[in-house]
Order: C-alpha cells, then structure tokens, then sequence
C-alpha cells in the first residue's frame, strides 16, 4: 500500500478490516473529544445494512472533516514547507486566532530525517514565534543535543499539533486541532522524514486518531502514513514527574529512535 492512501475508496476487500478498525478507533477518539455526531456532507447516507461504498465514504468524510488520523493520497505533488506555511497565512480558522499573539509553524531542517511533534505553543513560543523554547523546549533540546548526541536544527524539524497558543496553556480542543490537522499532515508529507516522535498523548492520539494511553503505549512503534512514528513522554510531563524512571524510559525511546535512523 501506498503511504497516503489508507482510506482510498477503491481499498481491496482485505484492507476493509483495517479500515473498520482503524474507522472505530477514530469514533472513539472524537467521542472522547467531545463529539456527539459526524456531519457527513449532504446527500450521504448511512442507513443500517447500507453497502460497503456509505462506509468508505463516511470514513473519508469524516476524516476529511476532522483531524485525520490517516492522510489520503493527493493527486497534487507534496507542497513545500514554505508553500504550506504560505497556505496557512494569518489563520483564523479555529478560535485560538484570537488569543495568540505568533503562529508558532515549526523549525528546524525541512528535510530533516527526523520529526518531533508536539502539543501546541505555550507562553514562551507565543512571544517568540519557535516552538518548544520555554522550559519544555530547554528539556527537549538536552535530550536532542545531550541524549542524542544530534543537533537540533541541522538534525530534526519540530512542530506541534496546534500552531496557536491555548488560552492558560489549556489541552487544545478538537475543533482547533482538526482545523490544524491538514497543515500538520503536509508538514509531514512535505518533509517526510524517516521517523517521526510524538510527544505526549495529544500528539500521539491526534497521529494515531485514537485516545493513547501514553504511559502504556510509550516506547513502542506505529506508523503514520507509512513513516515509522514513536510514542514517547512530553518533556513539560519529564519536568513534572522527574524520576529517574521517566528520564530512563524517555532515553530508551530516543535510542530506538537513533537504531531506526540508523536502519
Ligand atoms: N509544549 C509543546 O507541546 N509545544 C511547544 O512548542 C512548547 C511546549
């Protein structure tokens, strides 16, 4: 299968059990996000025992619609960094346009091998426009530079699932994160590094289109979109809960994450 082409349609009838379970997941995330329907576009309707076509068409639909947890294949070439940064413009697509003082983007190498993504900016990326460069950011760096022993700006591309600051560093909400998804999702498409790090539970449910239990499912391997995607704690979590086992547990990620590149 193609990288971005999970929810095509046209899926032959094996990939269809995937796709169910992968649709189920989905639900289950928006539901716990707070959704209480999906608005399908008129004239789609998904009555009981309807055929396979209602299915796929409310998957896409939703998916289209939603934060999407698995890109579809565009017939357009992949846009640049540059040329989705443009797309986004002065967005004020999601209500948080009117709290943030920057659209914090990303930064780093646009080609480089290696993506972190994470929540959203806090106070200190708000004022400066670069994600991660408070404390978390401080904490995230050590563990690139120190942990890693790789540079950050030559080596990795950091961004974050939101582009705009919450109100009082609150969880973003699924509005705001469904209105950033597309532009998360061609980051990823335009970059395509050879792994991607989600940092934290929003971060990985939002990749994953489903609820993580992070502090299970860390350190272990999933794919977005074809690429190979690690779990792993938020370093604002790392600051929180500094134990021993935590530092441990976040470097053994990382180690995999260099065993991956090195592949
Ligand atoms: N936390 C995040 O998730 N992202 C940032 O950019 C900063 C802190």
């Amino acid at each position: 299968m193609k990288p971005f082409d999970i929810l095509d349609p046209l899926m032959p009838t094996p990939e269809r059990p995937i796709l169910l379970r992968d649709l189920k997941n989905y639900l289950t995330f928006l539901k716990d996000y707070g959704y209480s329907d999906i608005p399908l576009q008129s004239g789609s309707i998904l009555e009981p025992g309807s055929d396979k076509s209602n299915l796929s068409r409310l998957s896409t639909e939703t998916t289209r619609q939603h934060t999407m947890a698995k890109p579809r294949t565009s017939a357009k070439p992949n846009l640049t960094l540059e040329e989705v940064r443009e797309e986004l413009g002065d967005c004020t697509r999601c209500n948080l346009h009117s709290t943030r003082k920057t659209i914090v983007f990303g930064s780093g190498n646009p080609h480089a091998d290696l993506v972190f993504v994470g929540e959203g900016p806090g106070a200190d990326e708000d004022e400066q426009g670069f994600p991660f460069v408070g404390r978390a950011g401080k904490k995230l760096t050590e563990i690139i530079e120190k942990g890693m022993k790789l540079n950050r700006e030559r080596d990795t591309y950091i961004c974050n699932i939101v582009k705009c600051r919450p109100p009082e560093n609150r969880d973003p909400k699924a509005d705001e994160v469904a209105a950033c998804n597309p532009f998360l999702i061609k980051q990823l498409q335009a970059i395509r590094p050879k792994a991607i790090v989600a940092l934290g539970k929003p971060s990985a449910s939002t990749l994953l289109g489903r609820t993580v239990p992070i502090m299970k499912e860390r350190g272990t391997w999933h794919e977005y979109a074809g690429i190979p995607l690690m779990l792993t704690l938020h370093p604002a979590y790392l600051l929180r809960a500094y134990t021993l086992e935590n530092r441990r547990n976040v470097m053994d990620d990382m180690n995999k994450v260099l065993a991956k590149l090195r592949e």
